[in-house]
């Protein structure tokens, strides 16, 4: 698609395929249900309008970090009969009366969650919904294994008490991205032992859930009620070791284009932009691209990043600074206001958010949720 007239760069989010990637979702996991992940603004995508797409495409689920970003999504109108949310970064004193208002589906990790959760209970009156996380392996957010007990006890006695309902419980991998790497079987079976545990308390959970987008694809023992895909929602491949999108049935739903601002002549030995960390080789061309890190084009794909232009790939040439980059065009003479393409499908030869990662020491994840606020989204 063109870049709207008189655009400086542009962030084409292609709904259509959004849809289609869930629906191609769906068709790989008949049965669980499906959370779509739309944190931080929906990976850079727009929270509202694609939680919108997922749930008119059949996803009974919302998945978010902050309490925060819940709240916008029901304050956008994406009300509790038509979503379910579940928000799993808090930290203390969070708007846990909003969230119970607002009928947000909690994350609970650990004990001190549990008694503002249960504070805010006996102060709104509103019953919670709750998932219990436990740390299978990832070492990061979840209650560990060994206070797992207490944390389900003390849960079912609030539960006794009519304060909450456990309503899932549920962990993260640290790995599903590296197929046969150890930490897989021992998270599966970690989580096996808590599920087991916690039922044999005397948890009911309407879903179990763990497995995030390349468990989505690659590990169907992991799926149990509910699956969390995020980056495959976008049509990036989460295990690009293995496949690209295509081999998943997904396409990219976001490209970024900008526009030539300035091409000019330049002489060899010239060098270009901060630092002077490229000079140019010999008589050349430079175009000006007048996008930067402050718009999330990363700083480390100085003399590196792709980009295309007329169906020609180049590299940046020098440093991106914080608003422009320039890129040597080899002798070439585009005309200023001739597009430039980030990254794109990849359908048609066109560098991807992978490559970009690639070039940056990064992933395709970073390059998509970094595109900044400064850059307007255009949805097709
Ligand atoms: N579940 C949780 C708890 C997450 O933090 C994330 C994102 O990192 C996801 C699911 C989705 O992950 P992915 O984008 O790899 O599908």
């Amino acid at each position: 698609a063109a870049l709207t007239t008189g655009a400086r760069a542009e962030a084409t989010i292609d709904l259509g395929a959004l849809r289609d990637n869930l629906a191609a979702l769906r068709e790989r996991v008949a049965g669980p249900e499906l959370m779509a992940v739309v944190k931080a603004d929906a990976y850079g995508h727009g929270a509202v309008r694609c939680a919108r797409e997922a749930v008119a495409a059949g996803a009974r689920w919302l998945g978010t970090a902050t309490p925060e970003e819940a709240l916008a999504l029901r304050a956008a109108g994406i009300g509790p009969d038509r979503a379910r949310i579940l928000c799993w970064l808090w930290t203390p004193g969070g708007p846990w009366q909003e969230a119970l208002r607002q009928r947000i589906d909690v994350s609970v990790s650990g004990r001190w969650a549990l008694a503002e959760l249960l504070a805010a209970v006996r102060e709104t009156g509103v019953s919670a919904r709750v998932h219990l996380k436990v740390d299978t392996g990832l070492g990061r957010n979840g209650c560990q294994p060994h206070d797992w007990p207490d944390l389900v006890d003390e849960a079912l006695r609030a539960q006794a008490e009519g304060l909450l309902e456990v309503v899932g419980l549920w962990s993260h991998f640290a790995a599903a991205d590296e197929p046969g790497h150890p930490s897989i079987q021992a998270q599966l079976d970690s989580f096996a032992a808590a599920l087991a545990f916690a039922e044999g308390a005397g948890v009911r959970p309407e879903v179990r859930h763990l497995a995030n987008s390349p468990a989505t694809l690659t590990l169907p023992q992991s799926h149990y009620d509910l699956v969390r895909p995020g980056l495959a929602m976008y049509g990036l491949s989460p295990v690009p070791d293995l496949g690209g999108p295509a081999d998943y049935g997904l396409r990219p739903v976001m490209s970024l284009t900008a526009r030539l601002a300035l091409v000019k002549s330049a002489p060899g030995g010239h060098g270009v932009s901060y630092g002077h960390h490229y000079t140019t080789p010999g008589p050349t061309t430079l175009g000006l691209v007048p996008v930067g890190y402050a718009d999330g084009v990363p700083r480390h794909a100085s003399n590196t990043g792709p980009v295309q232009i007329g169906g020609k790939w180049y590299r940046v040439a020098g440093r991106v600074a914080m608003d422009q980059f320039v890129v040597d065009l080899g002798g070439d003479t585009p005309g200023v206001g001739t597009e430039v393409l980030l990254f794109g499908s990849g359908e048609h030869g066109e560098p991807t958010a992978e490559d970009w990662g690639r070039a940056c020491g990064t992933i395709s994840y970073e390059i998509i949720t970094r595109i900044g606020s400064r850059v307007p989204r255009r949805y097709v």
